[in-house]
């Protein structure tokens, strides 16, 4: 019989994205597995600052921005819109994702009459939820949110939703996957729900646009939004990106007017002319460094390609849950995502009561050559492992299960840890 070990290794031996691992900066002694928070920096990335920055900005000057830079955004609008199955001209990047949804939020209110109710879930992203209130105190006072509430902080049954929506409701917006527990919502399902009520869909693709396919397009969607820090690896607070589906894009107007959604930026008319289709949605100048940075991680994910991703994500997720079911549940952690894996993004949640220190214990090895295990806490007793198919190997979370073990064996989390801001 084989050793369990060896079977890790031998997966890693036959993944056919096992190269790409090498296109990343990788400190020595650690294992990263939070790549739904910030994704890794590639290579590729370092390259491309050095000759944007020296070369575009210091010797270019303004002239690159008709040489380079004000291509940009449509070459990158291009690149998402194949990850997350669009047209290229329903994708717009820039901004960042709360600002985004607040735009797209704020348009759809704003042009439906008789409709009154915004809903969402409880497994809802925090800033998405403050959008909303914010949407309907100051803006929109005569609109509710309903925020469907989950049975077991875990998921959400799509038959919830069908039992709640009607023909006051205006939006319906959801974290494609729960940040906490990486619930996957069925977009094909909710969406057709969604429709069958002239209800429109504004879904946050943050967790998961570049770890599962998202078929914007063909699952009916009308609106989405999404991050680009976290698994399409585009650097700390790299520019977001939101979706319209072309048939909605004249019907809803930014609430923002600002040069850049002008129909004619270039002519510095005073009066503004709302640009057609999908540019009337942007707002700013674009942040040319962060979109360049941005833009070699969006290739490594075209590179790899999506299914590919997804099914190296599959066979990770169900090895991590394996080896939580039988190392670590009998360690007093609970498994606090989907079994199932279909209805799962690319990271699990396990809860334990001491999973603040656990995590920090992970983080900070007492002994110099243990390797840094990087997950992430998140309030109250949650570890997020975070699996990027793209540079997480199956012995990346065989080790840190094991590491995971041995902690909690020896009781290496009870320490005093240097309080942080950021977990
Ligand atoms: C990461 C994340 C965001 C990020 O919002 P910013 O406006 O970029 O800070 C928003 N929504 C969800 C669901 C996220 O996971």
């Amino acid at each position: 019989m084989t050793a369990f070990i060896d079977r890790v290794k031998q997966m890693d031996d036959i993944d056919p994205l096992a190269r790409f691992r090498e296109r990343f900066v990788q400190p020595p002694h650690f294992i990263y597995l939070d790549g739904n928070s910030l994704g890794k920096l590639p290579l590729a990335t370092l390259d491309r600052m050095k000759t944007v920055i020296e070369e575009e900005w210091g010797h270019g000057l303004i002239r690159s921005w008709n040489e380079k830079w004000l291509q940009l955004n449509q070459t990158i609008a291009n690149k998402i819109a194949t990850i997350t199955g669009a047209r290229a001209d329903e994708i717009m990047v820039g901004d960042s994702t709360s600002l985004n949804l607040f735009k797209l939020a704020y348009a759809s209110l704003h042009f439906q009459d008789g409709r009154n109710e915004i809903m969402t879930d409880d497994l809802n992203f925090p800033s998405d939820h403050y959008v909303f209130q914010g949407l309907v105190e100051k803006h929109f006072p005569n609109h509710r949110i309903h925020v469907l509430k989950s049975k077991d902080g875990i998921s959400l049954g799509s038959e919830q939703i069908k039992q709640a929506i009607s023909d006051k409701t205006a939006l319906l917006s959801l974290s494609h996957i729960a940040y906490k527990s990486g619930f996957k919502y069925d977009l094909y399902e909710i969406n057709e729900i969604a429709n069958m009520h002239g209800v429109l869909t504004l879904w946050d693709l943050s967790h998961s646009v570049g770890a599962v396919p998202v078929e914007l397009n063909q699952s009916g969607a009308d609106m989405a939004v999404g991050c680009t820090y976290k698994y399409l690896n585009g650097g700390p607070g790299s520019p977001a990106f939101l979706y319209v589906k072309k048939d909605l894009q004249e019907r809803l107007s930014n609430p923002i007017s600002s040069w850049f959604g002008h129909e004619a930026p270039f002519t510095f008319d005073t009066d503004f002319k709302e640009a057609r289709g999908i540019d009337r949605f942007a707002i700013s100048t674009p942040p040319v460094l962060a979109l360049s940075a941005l833009e070699r991680g969006l290739d490594l994910i075209l590179e790899a390609e999506m299914d590919n991703l997804q099914a190296k994500s599959v066979l990770q997720g169900d090895l991590l849950m394996q080896m939580i079911l039988t190392k670590l549940v009998p360690l007093g952690f609970k498994v606090a995502s989907p079994y199932v894996t279909h209805r799962r993004g690319s990271h699990i949640s396990i809860s334990h009561p001491k999973a603040y220190q656990i995590n920090r214990a992970m983080i900070e090895p007492l002994k110099e050559n243990t390797a840094a295990i990087i997950p992430d806490f998140r309030p109250p007793d949650l570890i997020r492992i975070g699996i990027a198919p793209l540079y997480n190997s199956f012995m990346d979370l065989y080790k840190a299960v094991e590491r995971i073990r041995e902690i909690v064996e020896k009781g290496e989390m009870d320490r005093d840890f240097e309080p942080q801001i950021v977990t």
